[in-house]
């Protein structure tokens, strides 16, 4: 299109008659007339009375001339303002055509899709990304109502909303959709969409339309999703994590406090998942932990949430319980799970779950509180012998408080000198002499008085303390036998127990190497006592450590034999002297538990293996007769004596036992 825009060309401004020029214009023709003309009458005619009439007669003339001169002139002025106004007027419609095809151009041209109304939000038009976004037509849509082209609802409950433009019209204000709205196409299709409403004002301030813009955030919303999911979800179960678990819980107090209402918090850790995790692989305990997480999943109602806490630590809230039965009922059912073995690749896997309740509102009103005290009921569902479930009470507190002090005592203990040795001896099953003694530790506590070792023991374990412990039960029991060697007293094995955190000690052999140098002791005349489980915790690590002992000329035991989970595997390749038959299966000869069968089966396996054989815990005669007949090598219990001092043990070497 070719519109002339803006002023009028020089030339036609040349010719354009002003007021100015016409007088100008006037003035000259006049003079020039006046002086032409009287003086040519004057030298042509001498007449004085023809001289009158001719200069009359050139008067008229010249007004007649003039007049349509004038005429002429105005005529020619008007006709000239009227093309003027004519051009100018076009020039303007030129703009405005042209102004809008740029408008059109430009909104047909923009990325997101847009929608105008009329004041009634009537459809006025589409660009063609809100043609392709809609599957309307700019043809098919104008003049309908927006909302039948236009249809939004809720992603998350399918609702429909409200139209923002109803609301921009009317406000006159700038509308936004909420986040999760979504379009539905006219095919059916839905897709995430953000948009924003202006409304459109004339000159006057007055709305006479809205404008609707709008694009597809699928893209991003499902990006947004991803890490929203990421972040309150655990990778490996897809269950929710610890943070999200924190979300629920809060809205559930909330309610709960509103309505007051019940709810309950169970914390639970699955017993001896690391042994499994260690022995038979991460790969397989990455698979226990999602058929664990599945199974419990299933026994859950629905509306309680289960997540996990990390490692093999869960959470469950059971929110809305009226009675305290549905949540012994729950319990019941999580542990009922575990009654069943796993099959994970093939392998039957046995586990178990010990489980901590705490309840809304007696054990606690906040978070914190209420994941804690679980947390401490599980710790004492754990010393319960794991498997079973216990519900918080004030007195686990104390429990706990306890623990910490004791901590804070152990730390003094060594320092003070408050722990002392006790020596249980070993006895051979045919001969009744002492062949050897074990070293059993005991804290002689100014605030306490004796303290057993299992009261401690596990503490020293979790804070480490139990590496310089275990390093001062080494060096003393060895400066023991030594001395009581030198003393002349007969030369016997001391068994020394280890616990699992020396056994992972980096430098461990090299203390043993450098106590058994520095003491001057024959390290044949030392055994090391390590619990069946932590054997086979990392079965080749532990195979690799114990031949290092071996080469020095240490003996090794397997302590506790019976408790864990022996791989035959390991147990055929760990440089091993000894199985000591935990006490537990001893206990139960003779009482209808089978306890004989496991007895007999670990003196075959021993024997197969050519390795000695001490039971554990002996207290009575019947137990004794038992083992004798099924040629258990050694005993080590009550029957002949319980853990002596050095002083106590030194009668007993003088004073041999009958058995
Ligand atoms: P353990 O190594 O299995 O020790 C045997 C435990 O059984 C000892 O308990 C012993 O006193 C007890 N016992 C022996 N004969 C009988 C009996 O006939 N009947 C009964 N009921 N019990 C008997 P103690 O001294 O309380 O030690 C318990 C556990 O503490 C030990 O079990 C061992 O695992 C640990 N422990 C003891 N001393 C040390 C130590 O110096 N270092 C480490 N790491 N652990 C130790
Ligand atoms: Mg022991
Ligand atoms: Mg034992």
């Amino acid at each position: 299109m070719d519109y002339k825009v803006g002023r009028l060309s020089k030339q036609q401004d040349f010719k354009r008659v002003t007021p100015l020029r016409m007088v100008i214009l006037y003035v000259l023709i006049s003079g020039a007339w006046i002086l032409f003309s009287d003086r040519l009458l004057s030298a042509i005619v001498t007449d004085p009375r023809l001289l009158l009439k001719l200069s009359i007669a050139k008067g008229w003339f010249y007004v007649a001339v003039m007049t349509v001169l004038i005429y002429v002139l105005v005529q020619k002025g008007r006709e000239q303002h009227l093309a003027r106004y004519i051009t100018e007027r076009k020039n303007a419609w030129a703009i405005v055509l042209l102004e809008k095809e740029r408008a059109q151009v430009t909104l047909d041209s923009i990325g997101d899709a847009v929608i105008t109304t009329n004041v009634y939000g009537n459809v006025e038009y589409l660009n063609p990304s809100a043609e392709a976004l809609t599957g309307w037509t700019n043809a098919e849509a104008t003049g309908l109502s927006l909302e039948k082209i236009f249809q939004i609802v809720n992603e998350e409950t399918s609702e429909p909303l409200n139209y923002p433009i109803v609301r921009c019209l009317k406000e006159g204000d700038r509308v936004r959709l909420p986040n999760q709205a979504v379009l539905m196409h006219r095919n059916g299709t839905t897709m995430a969409i953000e948009d924003s409403t202006t409304p459109i004002r004339n000159r006057a301030d007055v709305v006479i339309g809205g404008v609707l813009v709008f694009h597809d955030v699928s893209d991003k919303r499902n990006l947004m999703k991803e890490l929203s999911h990421q972040a309150h979800h655990d990778a490996l179960t897809g269950l929710p994590n610890r943070l999200l678990f924190n979300e629920y819980l809060n809205q559930a107090l909330a309610q709960a406090a509103c309505r007051q209402g019940k709810l309950a918090v169970l914390f639970l850790d699955l017993d001896r998942f690391k042994l499994i995790n260690d022995t038979m692989g991460h790969n397989l305990g990455d698979l226990l932990l999602n058929v664990v997480a599945e199974r419990i999943r299933e026994t859950l109602r629905e509306g309680d949430i289960l997540a996990r806490q990390g490692g093999d630590e869960f959470l469950v809230l059971l929110s809305e319980i009226s009675h305290i039965q549905e949540v012994v009922t729950v319990s019941e059912r999580i542990l009922g799970v575990f009654s069943q073995p796993l099959m994970l690749d093939g392998n039957e896997v046995y586990i178990s779950t010990s489980i901590g309740i705490s309840l809304y509102p007696t054990d606690g009103s906040d978070l914190e509180t209420l994941v804690k005290q679980a947390d401490t009921a599980m710790y004492y569902a754990k010393e319960q012998g794991r498997n079973n479930y216990q519900f918080f009470t004030a007195g686990l507190n104390i429990k706990a408080n306890q623990r910490l002090s004791t901590e804070n005592s152990l730390r003094k203990a060594l320092a003070r000198g408050e722990f002392v040795l006790h020596y249980q001896p070993q006895v051979d099953m045919e001969s009744g002499c002492i062949v050897g003694l074990e070293a059993l530790i005991r804290w002689n506590s100014a605030e306490q008085g004796i303290v057993a070792p299992l009261s401690f023991i596990p503490i020293a374990e979790e804070t480490g303390l139990i590496v310089p412990i275990g390093e001062w039960v080494l060096r003393t029991a060895c400066a023991q036998n030594k001395a009581w060697q030198e003393q002349g007293y007969p030369h016997l094995s001391m068994a020394v127990n280890i616990s699992a955190r020396q056994f992972r000690e980096p430098n461990f052999i090299k203390l043993v190497a450098n106590i058994l140098k520095e003491i001057g002791m024959d390290p044949q005349w030392l055994e090391l006592e390590i619990t069946e489980s932590v054997a086979m915790q990392n079965g080749e690590a532990s195979v690799e450590m114990l031949s290092f002992f071996k080469e020095l000329g240490i003996r090794i035991s397997i302590d506790d034999f019976g408790t864990g989970f022996s791989s035959l595997n390991y147990l055929r390749r760990m440089p091993i002297d000894t199985l000591k038959i935990d006490q537990s299966f001893i206990r139960d000869i003779s009482t209808g538990k089978n306890g004989e069968e496991v007895i007999t089966a670990i003196i075959q396996l021993a024997k197969n293996l050519r390795l000695k054989v001490i039971a554990e815990g002996v207290e009575t005669n019947s137990q004794w007769s038992f083992l004798k007949t099924k040629q258990c090598n050694e005993m080590q219990g009550f029957l002949f004596s319980k853990a002596v001092t050095s002083e106590e043990m030194e009668l007993l070497f003088v004073r041999p036992l009958n058995k």
